[in-house]
């Protein structure tokens, strides 16, 4: 597994970027709201202020028909707390059998962009489900201009 050593530059507005983000699958684990950590901390914060207001008993009181939801409501944020991920995807992080970060290791690739089968690989399937074809414009950019281009620009997500 390549080295997962700092190698951070910031661009023109400020932003950190750093290769060791970039995953094998062409997308970059800096733009993940689960690395970026961001929305389960605003739902963590929400949740403790509906606790500390005993909102439930005022969604229970306020004839809005949105608040019937408020129990799942709840429920949602806390799911969306345990979104966090704090290892890379260079680090194992992220689904921990992924079949793409095994593929890319077992050929000795730095990522799917280096396989001349990235543009129809069904391994990468899924992705399009969340993410439609960002990963694939991402890996063109790569396939053409290298990691450190992509990983300055506004990447795909
Ligand atoms: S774990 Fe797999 S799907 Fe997730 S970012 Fe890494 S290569 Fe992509
Ligand atoms: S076959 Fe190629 S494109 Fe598909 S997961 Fe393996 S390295 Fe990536």
């Amino acid at each position: 597994m390549p080295s997962t050593r700092a190698q951070v530059k910031k661009t023109k507005t400020g932003e950190r970027v750093d290769k060791n983000l970039m995953a094998y699958c062409g997308l970059y684990c800096g733009d993940c709201p689960s690395h970026k950590g961001n929305i389960a901390d605003m739902a963590r914060d929400l949740r403790k202020a509906l606790r500390e207001s005993r909102f439930d008993v005022f969604a229970r009181a306020i004839p809005f028909k949105q608040f019937q939801h408020y129990p799942e409501c709840y429920e949602c944020l806390g799911a969306m707390v345990k979104m966090r991920c704090k290892r890379l995807c260079r680090g194992n992080g992220g689904p921990p059998n992924c079949k793409i970060r095994k593929c890319c290791l077992k050929r000795g690739y730095e990522g799917c962009w280096e396989c001349d089968e990235f543009k129809d690989c069904e391994k990468l399937a899924w992705l399009t489900k969340i993410h439609k074809d960002a990963h694939i414009k991402n890996m063109r950019i790569i396939a053409k201009e290298g990691i450190s281009a992509l990983v300055a620009s506004r990447r795909n997500w």
